[in-house]
Formats: C-alpha cells, sequence, structure tokens
C-alpha cells in the first residue's frame, strides 16, 4: 500500500474523516423520510450495525420537519450517529436543512440550470454552513454532470473532477474547510480514473479534503459486493479515500460488512464477522481489483470460474453476463426495488453486450443511469418508464407489465441489430 494521500480534517459530529483517522464507514436509510417511526428504527438497527455515518434523502421541503424529528428523536434514545441530508437539485432545502443536521450532500452544478446563479446560491450556503458549524459532501456523480461541464469536457472522469474542483475552489475562496468530496460512477473504470484526477487536483492546489469514495448503481449480491470491492479496494491501496459506502440494492445493513472489511484492511479499522464465502469473495476482489483495473494482469488464476468471470466483468476486462445498474434505493424509491432488480435480472440474464439499468426514482434515475442501453424507473402510482440510452420509450406502463416489456423491448432491438 502507498502513503496515505495526506489530507485535512473533516469533523461531522464526533465523528473525524481524513487522512489522520481510520477509514469512516457509512450507509443511508431507504425508508420514506415522511415515515419518521421507521426511519428511526432502520437508523438504530444501522447504527447498532455500526454505521459511524448515516444519510437520509429529504425530497421536498415538507420532509426538512420529519429529518428534524428523526434526529431529535435519535438523540433522545441516546443514538449520536451523525446524520447527513442528501439533497438533489434544491438549493432552498439544502439551506433549510442546515440547522438540522451534521452533514449535508448537495451537488452545487444542480443547485440552479444557470450556472452563474447556482455559484452564487453555493456561495450563500457555505456562508451558512458556516454559521452553524456543518460539513459538507461535495458530491457530483458519472451522469449527473451540470450540461456546462459535459459541453465544455465532455462526460469524461477529467471533467467529473474539474468540476468537483469548481466548487472545492469555491470552498477555499470563502474560507470553509469543513468539506469531503465524492465523485462516484457505476463504471469502476471511470470511477477509479475521476477520483486519481481529483485527488491529483487537489494536491496540485495545495489543499486536499478528504474523499468520500463508492461505485454508485452497483447493484446487489456478489455482483454488487465485488464491483465495489474492485473499485474502492485500488483507490485505498493508493491512499485514496477516508469514508466509504458500499451501495447495494438491498437491506442498507447489509452494505456495513462489507465496508467494515475494506476499512479493516485498509486501515486496520474492526473487522466485521463474516460468513466464510462472503469472506473469500470480498477477499479475492479485493486481491485481483487493482492489477486487472490497472492492466497488469489479463485474467487472473482462479479455479473458481464463477468468481473468476465476477471480478473480470466488475473491472470491464470481459463481459459474460449484461451488466446490471441499480440504485440502491432511498426515501424517493417508488417500489419494491430490490424485488423488482432480481425479477429484471431473472427474465435478461440470456441478452449478452448490453447495460440494463433499474432506477427508483424519475427524479434522479434518468440522469444516474450514466451508460446504460436501457433503463427501467419508477414514476410512482405504479407506473414505470422505459428508457433506451437516456430517451423514454414508453411511459406509463403498469408495473406488473413493465418487466415484460422490458425484455420485448431490448429482444426487438437485439434481433434488429443482429439482421442488419
Ligand atoms: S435514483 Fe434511486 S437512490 Fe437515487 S434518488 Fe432515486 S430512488 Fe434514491
Amino acid at each position: 500500500m502507498t502513503n496515505p494521500l495526506e489530507t485535512r480534517t473533516v469533523r461531522v459530529g464526533d465523528v473525524l474523516i481524513g487522512s489522520g483517522h481510520p477509514i469512516v464507514v457509512q450507509t443511508m436509510c431507504n425508508t420514506h423520510t415522511a415515515d419518521v417511526a421507521a426511519t428511526v428504527a432502520q437508523c438504530c438497527r444501522l447504527a447498532a450495525a455500526g454505521a459511524q455515518l448515516i444519510r437520509i434523502t429529504v425530497p421536498s421541503l415538507a420532509d426538512v420537519e420529519h429529518l428534524r424529528q428523526i434526529h431529535d428523536t435519535l438523540r433522545s434514545e441516546g443514538i449520536s450517529v451523525p446524520l447527513v441530508a442528501d439533497i438533489h437539485f434544491s438549493a432552498e432545502i439544502a439551506m433549510a436543512v442546515v440547522p438540522v443536521v451534521e452533514k449535508i450532500r448537495i451537488n452545487p452544478g444542480n443547485f440552479h440550470p444557470d450556472h452563474a446563479r447556482a455559484r452564487v446560491l453555493f456561495g450563500e450556503f457555505l456562508e451558512h454552513c458556516k454559521q452553524y458549524d456543518r460539513a459538507i459532501r461535495i458530491g457530483l456523480n458519472h451522469g449527473s454532470l451540470g450540461k456546462y461541464i459535459v459541453e465544455k469536457y465532455g462526460n469524461t472522469p477529467q471533467a467529473m473532477a474539474l468540476a468537483a474542483m469548481e466548487w472545492v475552489e469555491m470552498c477555499i475562496q470563502a474560507g470553509f474547510f469543513n468539506v469531503v468530496v465524492s465523485l462516484k460512477a457505476s463504471n469502476t473504470v471511470v470511477m477509479v480514473q475521476a477520483y486519481r484526477e481529483l485527488a491529483r487536483l487537489m494536491q496540485e492546489r495545495g489543499v486536499v479534503f478528504p474523499l468520500h469514495v463508492g461505485v454508485t448503481e452497483a447493484g446487489n449480491g456478489d455482483s454488487g459486493r465485488i464491483k465495489s470491492c474492485v473499485a474502492i479496494s485500488t483507490l485505498l491501496q493508493e491512499g485514496i479515500g477516508n469514508t466509504i459506502r458500499v451501495s447495494l440494492t438491498e437491506d442498507p445493513a447489509n452494505e456495513l460488512p462489507v465496508a467494515q472489511y475494506l476499512a479493516h484492511r485498509y486501515s486496520g479499522a474492526p473487522a466485521p464477522s463474516l460468513p466464510p464465502r462472503e469472506e473469500t469473495i470480498l477477499k479475492a476482489a479485493c486481491d485481483w481489483g487493482a492489477p486487472l483495473l490497472n492492466h497488469e494482469l489479463d485474467d487472473i488464476p482462479l479455479e473458481d470460474e464463477y468468481l473468476k468471470d465476477e471480478i473480470l466483468q466488475a473491472c470491464r476486462r470481459r463481459f459474460y453476463k449484461p451488466e446490471y445498474i441499480a440504485c440502491p434505493g432511498c426515501g424517493r424509491t417508488l417500489y419494491n426495488l430490490e424485488e423488482t432488480f432480481n425479477r429484471v435480472k431473472e427474465a435478461t440474464a440470456g441478452f449478452k453486450d448490453v447495460v440494463i439499468a433499474v432506477m427508483g426514482c424519475i427524479v434522479n434515475g434518468p440522469g444516474e443511469m450514466a451508460d446504460a442501453d436501457y433503463g427501467y424507473v419508477g414514476e410512482g402510482a405504479g407506473k414505470v418508464t422505459l428508457y433506451r440510452k437516456k430517451e423514454p420509450v414508453l411511459r406509463h406502463i403498469p408495473e406488473d407489465e413493465a418487466v415484460q416489456k422490458l425484455v420485448e423491448l431490448i429482444a426487438f432491438e437485439d434481433s434488429s441489430l443482429r439482421s442488419e
């Protein structure tokens, strides 16, 4: 392992994030924020399972009050795990949650369609955070970059890092240093390159904020765990990464042992107790991820063919089945994501060379599908929109017909391609 990238330390409640501290493990609730009792119960369960930070989505202004109730109830029950508000698109909601929780995750580029206005709003937001002594995460995802940056640099890892640097620079100029940055992607190659580039640019600038590292929309089961481990471990071995989230389309409690395994392996945090098969899978993904992603190896000497196929595909070196992207779900999720994702996987397993996304909501889903060929996106009220690339092609499909329609759509295009 190389020397860790030296970063500043960020304080979130009592939790310290930075190169001088063990890797902090975090997760996110998938309950509806308006369901205060269910969210409190899930937070209690996640805290007991070792979550050091818990993120909760705030889809509307009304949910700011729900978040306040969740926060106050947890504190009154003696649970001190800091909460992170997850904000998308709304500077107004971002401002409103500052007095409520310890940390706020935002993508300032989405504060306003007009970039100059987004900068003004972000400046005001920073002053507000300073006043309340809050921490923030500047969270940019591949696929949700502002139009201005994509037009300038394309949808590339370099564009992601440069976009982040603009907001990093604004924080430095404002004298606000309680900042963590993330550049997630579901494509492991893009994700690793983006973080490396950002680390380099911050070093060059002389101010290095801690990095929140994760693979977004990694999916579930072995594939989700392997995808997360190959990419996160590659960066942690290089000393890049101070807090991690392993996003799985499963119960968020399942994310914690995987993240704890990584935190233990790369920063000496306490080891989780894992079933032997899961430990074998995580170990192999961490052992072989970096050499494959770095193109130091083209193949790996594993006798377990299934595990070998999964690791090679996670590193995008060989594709033996469709590539799946699925968001982990959150308070915005509009249907039973986990069950639907499993049905989609089962129904589409026979296709090759195709990227299929299953996303929980129409607000962020389409933007975050990144390079998916087809997308299944929940609209709400039992309806689904199917996408081809970024275009909605079938809208308002009843949920019980949507998986079949998705299969027909892929099969139709697949046969047209073959007959060309
Ligand atoms: S895409 Fe999924 S995780 Fe992202 S905001 Fe929508 S439901 Fe939540």
